[in-house]
């Protein structure tokens, strides 16, 4: 799981989807951490062409930029779905054993207010988890985040706790929602990934977040 660019795994280009390109769409750009050039989610970068999309050191950019390709770009979703049409940049990235759909929004509360996104995330969740989480606070190693499992179950995960909101097993019932603690395992499992983030930001410190995207 990451916020950073990384050259992630994503269905393979296919027919007509091979031939995608990025066009007007620079949203990664914003979006993504780059720790090449110190650039934190959620800011444009500062190489980005003021006059439009598009890179203004292209031919030098750094190679992490060269790799990365969303997973539309690789193929998935429709054609009308580019990232800055749907707002946010999704990837398919490997957690443990399995592969989960990140959304990440291109502004707090994109997933709420774009139906598409949600009709994305409802039909990935059957076979994978999704998670949505939006760029504020990216120093904050463990900020929050929405995880939609397949069992239907809707995690807001805060910390080591977690909201849980389960459907109704009764249709006409309203739906439960608990406040858990995460499992033992999974907290020892996380102070690790935690330690980990932190020392990656360690970069990061008195970097400005607060700039205008
Ligand atoms: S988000 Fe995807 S489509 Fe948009 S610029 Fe980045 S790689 Fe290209
Ligand atoms: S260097 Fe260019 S390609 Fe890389 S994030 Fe900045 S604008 Fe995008």
């Amino acid at each position: 799981m990451s916020d950073a660019l990384s050259p992630l795994i994503g269905s393979a280009p296919q027919g007509e989807a091979a031939e995608r390109v990025c066009g007007e769409c620079s949203l990664c750009c914003t979006v993504l951490r780059v720790d090449a050039l110190r650039k934190l989610g959620g800011i444009d970068c500062l190489h980005q062409d003021i006059d439009g999309p598009g890179c203004s050191i292209h031919a030098k950019r750094p190679r992490i930029c060269r790799a990365y390709r969303c997973a539309w770009l690789k193929g998935s979703f429709g054609e009308a779905d580019r990232p800055d049409r749907i707002g946010a940049v999704l990837d398919f990235v490997s957690s443990g054993a399995t592969v989960q759909l990140e959304i990440h929004e291109s502004e707090p509360g994109s997933f709420d207010r774009q139906p598409r996104l949600q009709e994305i995330a409802e039909g990935a969740r059957a076979s994978m988890p999704v998670r949505i989480r939006d760029s504020r606070d990216v120093l904050d190693a463990d900020r929050p985040f929405l995880l939609l499992l397949p069992n239907g179950e809707n995690h807001r995960v805060s910390g080591e706790w977690s909201e849980v909101t389960s459907p109704p097993k009764v249709s006409g019932e309203p739906e439960v929602v608990v406040r858990r603690r995460l499992p033992l395992l999974e907290r020892s499992l996380r102070r690790l990934i935690l330690k980990v983030r932190r020392w990656r930001l360690r970069d990061y410190r008195g970097a400005s977040c607060s700039e205008e995207r």
